[in-house]
């Protein structure tokens, strides 16, 4: 195959290149640099192109100029992929142009002055190489997060070519001595070859190097968007958290004993099932406030609703009824097992030790009032008022007891506990 055709599948190499960067620069998302990958495509596809009118047009277009385009293109490899890598403003322009003007300046030297095809093809050999060479040190030396196998594969290309230049420079300085001519010297095919495999492989490093980008930009997005998603419903809880809860005790507020009862009530009346509130006050906390102080007051309130919330079951609902007055809902549960369950949390809470500034606090004591949702019971605030009205007998009873409120449907069968 003789170099003419070798250089015009070249150009039809380079010109596949050129399209294709320059349809995916017009149509889709592409990072900044991209766009030197792009224009140095069509540098290589020009310059290629203006070898085939070597007889026909001056030297001036056809040998430096020609060449110039083809060192371009290796010149904006470089400079794209450090705009590529953020590098807004990249450093060492004043190099690539120093570069291409003493190319320039060579070239014209040994074209025009001292026509000499071995001196241009080693000038060439030299100027492309350190070039590549610099492009292979940037990809390999700074490694952004993206950095991918298209990063990779543009750097191996790359290699591949400065190895290439290194033995072309070393053939024809050493080897090929004599004076020829470039578009005969058959020893020169295999480089052409080489150069027009690369370039392929260059343009292909590049699209992928993009994709690439375009996928971990994406997956951060993704993330981020994730971790604001849960962030968010974090936050969501906590605000249904803060609504339902009380903050000294750790127990539910008045607004959800209100949903609650009304949920119980009506679940009861629709399943059937059984539903019991309970009422329990702190004995003489008045007396224990002015005696001890309003904070060792908040000291016990926040041990009596800790041992509340882990005495019982998690199925019973504890509410802050308001002040020292704590309602208890039970349910799918027998009104001698609650009446149970309930004198062990009074018991408990007579043997609870709390300590307050580094002083133990007297033991405390709670009465207990319990109502059990009978038929005569048309809403909560019924059962509600019926245990509260045991709470009452329960402190004129002598207070830490706990008394039952029973209507004539649902007689007595318990012993009482004091
Ligand atoms: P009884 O045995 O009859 O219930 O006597 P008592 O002193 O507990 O009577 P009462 O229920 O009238 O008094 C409630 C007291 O609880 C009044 C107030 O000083 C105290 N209290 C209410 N809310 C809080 C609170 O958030 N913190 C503290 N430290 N004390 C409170
Ligand atoms: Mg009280
Ligand atoms: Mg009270």
């Amino acid at each position: 195959m003789d170099i003419k055709t070798l250089v015009i599948v070249g150009i039809v190499m380079a010109l596949a290149g050129a399209l294709s960067m320059a349809t995916l620069f017009l149509t889709r998302r592409v990072y900044l640099g991209f766009g030197y990958w792009t224009f140095g495509t069509l540098c290589r596809m020009l310059g290629s192109l203006l070898f085939l009118f070597r007889d026909q047009l001056s030297p001036w277009l056809t040998i430096i100029f020609a060449n110039t385009l083809l060192f371009a293109d290796i010149v904006l490899i470089g400079h794209g992929l450090r705009i590529f890598r953020n590098q807004q403003r990249p450093a060492h322009s004043g190099i690539e142009i120093a570069a291409l003007l003493s190319f320039i300046a060579l070239f014209a030297w040994f074209t025009v002055m001292v026509p000499d095809t071995r001196m241009r093809i080693l000038v060439w050999c030299i100027y492309a190489g350190a070039f590549m060479s610099w492009t292979v040190f940037i990809l390999f030396t700074r490694r952004p997060a993206w950095f991918g196998s298209g990063d990779q594969f543009l750097a191996l290309a790359l290699s591949f070519l400065v190895f290439a230049t290194l033995i072309r420079a070393g053939y024809t300085g050493f080897y090929e001595k004599s004076q020829f001519d470039f578009m005969t010297a058959s020893g020169q095919a295999v480089f052409i070859l080489i150069n027009i495999g690369t370039t392929l492989l260059i343009v292909l490093g590049q699209i992928i190097m993009n994709a690439q980008r375009i996928e971990h930009d994406y997956c951060l997005v993704q993330k981020a968007l994730e971790q604001d998603i849960a962030k968010r419903q974090y936050l969501e809880m906590q605000l249904r958290e803060d609504a339902i809860r009380d903050p000294l005790t750790g127990l539910f507020n008045r607004r959800y004993l209100n949903e609650s009862l009304q949920r119980e009530f009506t679940r009861c009346r629709h399943n059937g099932g059984s539903l019991i509130v309970a009422m329990l006050d702190l004995d003489h906390f008045k007396h224990f406030n002015d005696h001890y102080g309003h904070e060792a007051g908040d000291a016990v309130l926040r041990a009596v609703g800790h041992l509340l919330q882990h005495s019982l079951r998690r199925e019973d609902i504890v509410c802050r009824y308001g002040g020292e007055e704590i309602t208890i809902i039970l349910s799918e549960t027998t009104l001698a097992v609650a009446a149970a369950r309930l004198d062990a949390v009074r018991q408990a809470l007579t043997a609870l030790c709390i300590r307050h500034q580094d002083q133990e606090l007297p033991p405390i004591s709670a009465s207990i009032g319990m109502a059990v949702a009978e038929p005569i019971d048309l809403t909560p605030d019924t059962v509600l008022a019926r245990a509260d009205a045991a709470l009452y007998l329960a402190k004129q009873h002598g207070r830490n007891r706990i008394e039952v409120n029973t209507t004539a449907a649902n007689p007595p069968k318990l012993r009482l506990f004091t």
